[in-house]
């Protein structure tokens, strides 16, 4: 019984350090949406699988809290759409994103375009075209400067409103790119009712390239898919020169992973491509 009474506030006491933590971490988000204090985006580059030339880079969300340290981007994604902030964090994504990028002209950085991750919910809401619209007009970008991914999952029983917002996005000049191709389920039945520009190869299958015929296999079929298609196909998560080799060899056109870079923040992106033009 006092075991059990034990077991009970033990149970009670994590609970509650959970709830907790879970509260501070809605109050340090907001606060962090707002003047800005701890969210950072880091960028990857992407690369031509013939000549290495930089053909875009991907934004990805970093948050250092101050307590807890860094939290990983889907913890922070699944976070902000529990407590009704996914909108904002998708704003607050997509204006540093295109800021920095303005910056990189502005300095003669030549960044092809960046790319930036939305969830499903930011295709549900209605005003984000109108919002990216105005986004690009203020800080002097073309349509074509700006990707956005979303997750293949995205397209697993696609609502009316993701496809016309997805529509809509693309209308504008926008690309849009099927993250995780390859995971989902449904989507190739998909694949034609969407303007997608490009496929990027899941890395869960880039990665067993070496040791897995499947892995080998599907990824040979999701570079043919994407050829016959019209669409560029980026290979991400390459890590080693095997991987590369077996990609680029058969004819996938961009690649993407710690090979060639890490995803690193603004500044250090700047000085990679300054190095390697040099
Ligand atoms: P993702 O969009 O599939 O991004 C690729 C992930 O693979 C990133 O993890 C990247 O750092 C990592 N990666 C890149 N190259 C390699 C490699 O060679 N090897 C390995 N093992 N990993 C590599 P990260 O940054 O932790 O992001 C995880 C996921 O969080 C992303 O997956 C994306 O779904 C989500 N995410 C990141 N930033 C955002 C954002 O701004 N908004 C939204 N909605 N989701 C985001
Ligand atoms: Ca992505
Ligand atoms: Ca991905
Ligand atoms: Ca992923």
């Amino acid at each position: 019984k006092t075991q059990e009474r034990g077991g009970f506030r033990f149970f009670s006491a994590e609970l509650n350090r959970a709830a907790h933590e879970r509260a501070m971490l809605e109050t340090d988000l907001r606060a962090a949406l707002g003047a800005g204090g701890g969210l950072q985006l880091h960028y990857q580059p992407q690369v031509a699988s013939t000549d290495g030339l930089l053909q875009g880079v991907e934004a990805l969300l970093r948050w250092n809290h101050p307590t807890l340290g860094a939290v990983p981007p889907l913890r922070l994604v699944a976070l902000a759409e529990e407590c009704g902030l996914i909108r904002q964090l998708g704003q607050w994504v997509l204006d540093r994103a295109c800021r920095e990028m303005a910056g990189w002209r502005r300095r003669g950085v030549r960044v092809p375009h960046v790319a930036v991750n939305l969830s499903a919910s930011n295709f549900l809401d209605t005003a984000l075209p109108e919002f990216i619209g105005q986004l690009l007009e203020r800080h002097g970008l073309a349509p074509v400067d700006l990707t956005v991914e979303m997750t293949e999952g995205v397209m697993l029983n696609p609502d009316p409103l993701v496809l016309a917002t997805v529509q809509a996005v693309h209308a504008l000049g926008v690309q849009v790119s099927l993250d995780d191709f390859g995971t989902g389920y449904s989507s190739l039945s998909h694949l034609h009712r969407l303007p997608i520009r490009e496929l990027k190869l899941d890395k869960s299958f880039v990665q067993d390239i070496e040791h897995d015929e499947m892995a080998r296999a599907l990824t040979v079929s999701v570079l043919r898919i994407g050829k016959s298609l019209g669409m560029t196909v980026v290979a991400e998560g390459v890590e080693t020169e095997a991987q590369r080799h077996f990609v680029a060899g058969e004819g996938c056109p961009v690649m993407q992973g710690y090979l060639i870079s890490r995803p690193v923040p603004a500044d250090e992106l700047e000085a990679w491509i300054e190095e390697r033009s040099a």
